[in-house]
């Protein structure tokens, strides 16, 4: 049966993902409503040799998610289920797209430590991919689960800790969708708070010699940088109390820093690029000199999301902090002797480490580097120059993020990724949760 409201489906059939960098037909669709739903699907996939995949809200530019067998949507699985309030950790079903976590944690007096750019996620996809915002006090969405519960393709439901099957949940932190369905994912969370922000044009120059003293001060830091330009627009964010008086974004500020600069006049100025590439670095310039300084204060997952409304295609790789000056220098280098002309601009966070296995910031304190192409533009080579620059630092890619890399240079950027392949083969021996996708990167 064919399901228009799964995240990605059309009427005909063919699923894509939000950037449609990924296309599929699968051969099964499905919003399974209970777990013996799941249970019955999975077994059904493994019992013919046939695999399954779920897709959260399909904003994975790699085709992680992608399968010509059966997709499942666990929408379903949308809302909390307990909260524990000495602990503030929060039993969620995996389903539960994060535009809705707010709204379910403010009766609790509870919110999110940290977020990314968007909110269209689910929290399982979230975590399959190591999804993360910015702060080196905090980790992405993996690092805050402390506990998990997971179909596995025999059928059989696993609960899941550091004391209850601790191999499985720490493979299934960071999952990549390839171990099982999760139905369920406990989050540890924190007080409500707000965030007092400020955007601010500053000198490149200054901004990466300063970056990784900065970041330790501010609880979010971040950048953003307009190719062939020397502007880099900082975001810094402040965590303040609860009762912390409002003072959110005026429509006007909202029409000029938003809608001007990132998304409908700006995906007008990409078109322009896109036809007319020499355009590209004055319209940068221009850009640049339209950022205003613009400050306010609103409950933290306002602040930490904005809209996206210009398609675009990413890559982006994860490298120790300390070495962010030097290869984000060699980055730029690269991109403006590159011979296409960029218009996006580029993005860098930090997080701190975490004891993940396959997190993008597993036992180091990591500094990300984010490059974008407008939807429009081919991306292939210059992506393929970027990455070249990423993997001489030893980057590591964003699972969800585009990347060309196989099992054996991800095993030698990840120490336990071998201790991943162990728990993933035991948990899916025949492969019923593998794509071609998968079978590249785990080389399976
Ligand atoms: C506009 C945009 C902005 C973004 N901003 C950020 C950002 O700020 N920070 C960042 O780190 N990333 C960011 N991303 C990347 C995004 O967070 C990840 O790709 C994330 O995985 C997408 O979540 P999803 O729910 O759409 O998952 P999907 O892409 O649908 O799926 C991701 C993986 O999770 C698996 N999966 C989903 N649900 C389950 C389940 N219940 N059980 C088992 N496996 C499951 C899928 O099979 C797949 O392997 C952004 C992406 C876009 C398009």
């Amino acid at each position: 049966m064919r399901n228009p409201r799964i995240p990605g489906l059309s009427k005909s059939g063919t699923w894509r993902n939000w950037a449609s960098s990924a296309m599929a037909t699968p051969d099964t669709v499905a919003m399974p409503r209970d777990e013996a739903e799941v249970m019955e699907l999975l077994g059904a996939a493994n019992d013919t040799g046939s695999t399954l995949k779920v897709v959260g809200g399909a904003h994975s530019f790699t085709p992680l998610a992608a399968t010509s067998g059966t997709l499942l949507s666990l929408d379903h699985f949308s809302g909390i289920i307990r909260v524990d309030l000495p602990t503030n950790q929060v039993r969620f079903r995996a389903g539960t797209r994060l535009r809705d976590i707010g709204r379910l944690l403010e009766p609790y007096g509870l919110a999110l430590a940290n977020m990314g750019d968007i909110d269209h996620q689910s929290l399982a996809g979230a975590i399959n991919t190591s999804t993360h915002g910015t702060g080196l006090a905090f980790t992405g969405f993996s690092g805050a689960v402390t506990a998990l519960r997971i179909i596995l393709p025999d059928g059989e439901a696993r609960e899941c800790s550091p004391t209850l099957n601790p191999g499985l949940f720490q493979a299934a932190r960071v999952g990549l969708g390839a171990l099982g369905v999760l139905t369920e994912i406990t989050l540890q969370c924190v007080p409500r708070f707000k965030l007092h922000a400020r955007e601010e044009p500053e000198p490149l120059a200054g901004m990466l010699e300063s970056f990784v003293d900065r970041v330790v001060l501010s609880d979010h830091l971040e950048f953003y940088w307009f190719p062939y330009t020397d502007t880099a627009l900082a975001k810094t964010n402040m965590r303040l109390p609860d009762d912390a008086p409002l003072d959110p974004v005026p429509w006007h500020g909202r029409l000029i820093s938003d809608e001007l600069v990132g998304n409908a006049a700006f995906a007008a100025l990409c078109q322009v690029g896109a036809k007319i590439p020499a355009t590209v670095p004055p319209i940068n310039k221009l850009a640049a000199k339209a950022l205003a300084v613009r400050s306010y204060t609103d409950q933290s997952e306002r602040v930490f999301v904005a809209p996206r409304r210009v398609r675009f295609r990413e890559m982006e790789y994860s490298v120790e902090l300390a070495a962010l000056p030097e290869v984000f220098a060699a980055v730029r280098t690269a991109l403006e002797s590159h011979p296409q002309k960029i218009s996006f601009p580029l993005e860098v966070r930090a997080t701190g480490a975490d004891d993940t296995w396959l997190g993008t910031a597993s036992g180091r304190q990591s500094a990300y580097i984010a490059v974008h192409r407008y939807a429009g533009e081919p991306s292939r080579e210059f992506f393929q120059a970027m990455e070249q620059v990423f993997v001489h630092y030893g980057g590591r890619p964003h699972w969800g993020k585009l990347h060309t890399r196989d099992s054996s240079y991800l095993s030698s950027v990840y120490p336990r990724f071998d201790e991943f392949l162990a728990q993933r083969d035991a948990a899916d021996p025949q492969g019923t949760m593998l794509n071609e996708h998968l079978r590249h990167i785990l080389g399976r």
